[in-house]
């Protein structure tokens, strides 16, 4: 992408209403902009990023087994009278009125909507485990939406929902999606803890939150330190084998929020020099809730000894969009946003610090083919800022690699190139420049 050509809204200012870090370089960077009190456009940069992470999800749930749909964003309230929940959800729920009078709301959540597609079709327990996800956009009216994409009242989520047998089965279940959960996220780049966590209105009794560590987060936790180096499974982790040796071996290490947080187990179970006090972020959710929703809503398949019984379920969220802000504060300095490669916008930014210098545009527009060929996402300045202006242009909007272009170079055959996460600068030739930014 030549950068003359795109749309990338920078603005110099600090805005005034952000207050945290990851909300003012969202802004500065040009990749959302406010509507309305916690719904934001996502502007070109920052669609990129939200579909990166978008992607990484999908691929993990996929990986896990899980079968990728899409719900409305708008739905009847017929259902959420079936399980109790219209009533219960409150005045977070946006609850709007068709032409011919009928209820409808925008969807915070999709456990009823769901439980009546799989009534509908699923009748026998051969079809079990199923396990159907979307990425779709929800509506919950925060009182306080604040920090941005953190805490919106529109916001994109990943919601998976697994059906199952029995409390074994839906345990197994279960142990997948904490397993895909700990590999999507360090796909992305971040560090997350499993902590266990109380229920709230979706119900059930066994649930975990993936919490990113951040001064600005909204919970307090406390964990073992060995949590946050534990290794995550690879990619060759297999789904169908037995997962709870990977789950137990962190459930026995104490993590929790404030909300169910036991001081005084803390204290015994965690030597001093390993109980890590800090703040953090929560990106996903995890819950197994049995028959929550399948015993009102009727919900049963007939087993294998011909006995109707109602499911086990789960529901399984990602925050989606409020991973994009997460994400920056864990992953910046002073100068700017330092994306992880794999969430980044762009893979390489290329400098031209002298355009319309007949040497230096040749020589970035023969990086700029070459780069796009190699299948990466350049985006490259072609502009006549000042050099000044555009190192601190990449430096905020933080893509992986910067080359930077220019005849002083150009005479030895040379090009700087500059990681955006160590700083470390090297010169080098155009070709080893290539197989440097194309190499494995
Ligand atoms: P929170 O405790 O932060 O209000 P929640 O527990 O109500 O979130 P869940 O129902 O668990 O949220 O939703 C799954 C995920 O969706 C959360 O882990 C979070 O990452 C994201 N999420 C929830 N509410 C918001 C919001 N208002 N803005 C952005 N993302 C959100
Ligand atoms: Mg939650």
């Amino acid at each position: 992408m030549r950068l003359s050509r795109y749309f990338l809204p920078l603005l110099r200012e600090t805005p005034s209403e952000a207050q945290i870090v990851s909300h003012r370089l969202m802004l500065r960077a040009g990749m959302i902009r406010q509507e309305a009190a916690g719904i934001y456009a996502w502007l070109p940069l920052g669609f990129r990023v939200l579909q990166k992470i978008e992607q990484i999800v999908r691929e993990e749930m996929d990986r896990a087994g899980a079968i990728e749909i899409l719900m409305p964003t708008l739905q009847p309230s017929d259902l959420w009278k079936e399980t109790g929940r219209y009533d219960a959800y409150g005045p977070e729920m946006l609850r709007i009125k068709d032409r011919h009078e009928r209820e409808l709301l925008y969807g915070p959540t999709n456990e009823d909507m769901i439980t009546e597609i799989f009534r509908a079709y699923v009748k026998s327990y051969k079809a079990l485990p199923l396990n159907l996800y979307h990425t779709q956009w929800k509506f919950r009216d925060e009182v306080r939406p604040r920090f941005g994409v953190m805490r919106g009242r529109e916001f994109l989520m990943k919601d998976a929902y697994s059906f199952d047998i029995d409390q074994e089965a839906a345990r197994r279940s279960y142990n997948r999606m904490y397993v895909a959960y700990l590999r999507a996220f360090t796909r992305m780049g971040i560090t997350t803890i499993p902590m266990r966590a109380e229920t709230g209105p979706i119900g059930g009794d066994l649930s975990h939150e993936f919490i990113v560590l951040a001064e600005t987060g909204e919970s307090e936790v406390f964990c073992h330190k060995d949590l946050l180096d534990m290794p995550v499974p690879g990619e060759d982790v297999d789904f169908n084998a037995d997962l709870e040796p990977i789950v137990r071996q962190r459930t026995a290490l104490y993590a929790a929020t404030s909300d169910v947080h036991d001081a005084a187990r803390f204290e015994a179970e965690v030597p001093p020099e390993k109980r890590v006090t800090a703040r953090g972020i929560e990106v996903g959710q995890i819950f197994y809730f049995g028959t929550k929703y399948s015993v009102p809503m009727k919900a049963v398949v007939t087993g294998s000894d011909g006995k109707d019984v109602p499911i086990h379920g789960g529901s399984y969220g990602v925050g989606v969009s409020r991973l994009v802000g997460a994400i920056i504060e864990a992953c910046h300095d002073d100068a700017g946003i330092v994306w992880p490669a794999p969430v980044a916008p762009f893979d390489v930014a290329l400098i031209n610090l002298k355009s319309g210098d007949a040497k230096t545009d040749a020589a970035c527009n023969e990086l700029y083919a070459k780069l796009t060929a190699a299948g990466k996402d350049v985006l490259y300045d072609d502009t006549d800022d000042r050099p000044g202006a555009k190192f601190a242009s990449m430096d905020l909007i933080g893509l992986p690699t910067q080359i930077v272009v220019g005849p002083r170079g150009l005479e030895k055959g040379l090009v700087e190139v500059k990681s955006r996460a160590t700083g470390a600068k090297e010169e080098m030739s155009l070709e080893a420049v290539l197989n440097k930014v194309t190499g494995p």
